[in-house]
């Protein structure tokens, strides 16, 4: 038998509710078995002291590149051994930041996830899309580069076919990284702000596409994301019934209310749009890109706001790729995109909830029982020195995040007593 692990703490946050004061929460092996006040609760053969715990955080957006700036050329000439070789301490940098999950949404943690699933290295639990799937001069494709290259490229990363176009091209994409274990499927439906010649603003794929690539992941139970910036991207996966929208800079009124109304689920990414516009330069983005960060980034936090009050579900997403606390959007700052959220207009308790109980329903059929202190769920614990209600932005400094549980391992030891 497993022994009992019980977490005693001032303030407990199950991940919705309003924060519990002296609660306690107890696991067995990688499962919950009590969560709720200290008084009254059963002894464990180990226990821990701490000011807050809560469920382990998720970051819905976010990508194992292993590349440190903004240029199409690193992009697409670093070796994918250099990548994931960076990659693993990006990894341990997300976990050690108090995300035990992540949802990524193309990168190289999809075939990575195997050494930290085997305990190789630590890291979150990887959900992964594998390789993001888009049309040929789309957001997934290299403008600057040969068709052919781009093609053989995707190939050696992930196993993929690189650009498609067409229902059934489309489909084929999807059913390539099934087999190759991807957990939801992440697609392009707008133009993007990191490629040279597409717009944010045009549709991608084609509604034909769309309800193709749809009924494929309802049929094989998957969640699919859809990067979408531009008003008319938005409306089209909308309607085609796609469940989480990343990005979602256009979104408007009547969008917000199609989105309540589909029951879909915005991932915003501040994050990325703010230290692209401050830092995009500096890391080699070019003057095209340039021009299309500082629209996106202004308009993103504007609506950011509108989704908020009109009671859009959000769930956390920082679109971090980087390697390195000294590149362009690293691992390890994820938390920052909390505060963001709060500076919107959300109360901490919002914010947390948008990385904790939220996580797991981005990945629809699929979802985990994770991000919630629950009983029968996951034991992914965090142990903050800190009360977060009373200063959201202290969980973005590492040393106030004394401890990190991952399916019950105590993965990251901070000075936890
Ligand atoms: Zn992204």
């Amino acid at each position: 038998m497993s022994k009992s692990v019980k977490i005693s703490a001032s303030i407990l946050f199950d991940g919705w509710n309003e924060p519990m004061k002296d609660g306690a929460v107890i696991f067995e092996g990688s499962k919950i078995t009590y969560a709720g006040t200290s008084e009254g609760s059963p002894k464990a053969d180990t226990e821990y002291n701490t000011q807050t715990v809560m469920p382990g955080l998720w970051d819905c957006h976010i990508h194992y590149f292993g590349v440190k700036g903004a240029s199409e050329e690193e992009w697409n000439l670093t070796h994918p051994i250099t990548m994931s070789a960076r990659a693993i301490f990006d990894a341990q940098a997300d976990l050690r930041a108090g995300f035990t999950s992540v949802r990524e949404v193309g990168g190289v943690g999809l075939k990575m996830r195997e050494a930290i699933d085997d305990g190789t290295s630590i890291g979150p639990k990887i959900y992964s899309a594998g390789s993001p799937i888009g049309i040929t001069a789309g957001h997934a494709d290299a403008h600057t580069y040969p068709l052919d290259f781009v093609h053989s490229r995707a190939a050696l990363l992930w196993g993929s076919l690189g650009p498609v176009d067409g229902p059934w091209e489309a489909v084929k994409a999807m059913r390539v990284q099934f087999r190759e274990g991807a957990d939801l499927i992440k697609i392009m439906g707008s133009g993007g702000v990191m490629s040279q010649r597409d717009s944010p603003h045009h549709q991608e794929f084609s509604d034909e596409e769309l309800e193709a690539m749809v009924n494929e992941a309802q049929t094989k139970e998957r969640v699919i994301a859809s990067h979408t910036h531009g008003a008319a991207g938005i409306k089209a996966v909308l309607k085609a019934g796609i469940q989480t929208i990343e990005h979602g800079t256009w979104l408007d009124d009547e969008l917000c209310d199609l989105m309540i109304e589909k029951d879909a689920i915005l991932v915003p990414t501040i994050f990325i749009q703010q230290r692209l516009k401050e830092f995009g330069e500096q890391f080699g983005a070019s003057m095209a890109v340039m021009d299309k960060i500082q629209e996106v980034a202004e308009k993103h936090k504007e609506t950011m706001k509108l989704a908020y009050k009109k009671g859009v579900q959000i769930a956390c997403g920082t679109d971090i790729y980087s390697s390195g606390m000294d590149s362009m959007v690293p691992h390890g700052m994820n938390a920052k995109e909390l505060s963001y959220y709060v500076e919107v207009g959300m109360s901490p308790l919002e914010a947390l909830r948008t990385a904790t109980a939220m996580g797991p329903k981005t990945l629809g059929p699929r979802a985990p029982k994770s991000g919630e202190l629950k009983v029968g769920y996951d034991a992914d614990i965090v142990c903050l020195s800190t009360d977060p209600f009373r200063d959201i932005t202290s969980i973005e400094d590492r040393k106030n995040i004394i401890g990190v549980f991952k399916m019950g391992n105590l993965d990251v030891n901070n000075g936890i007593v």
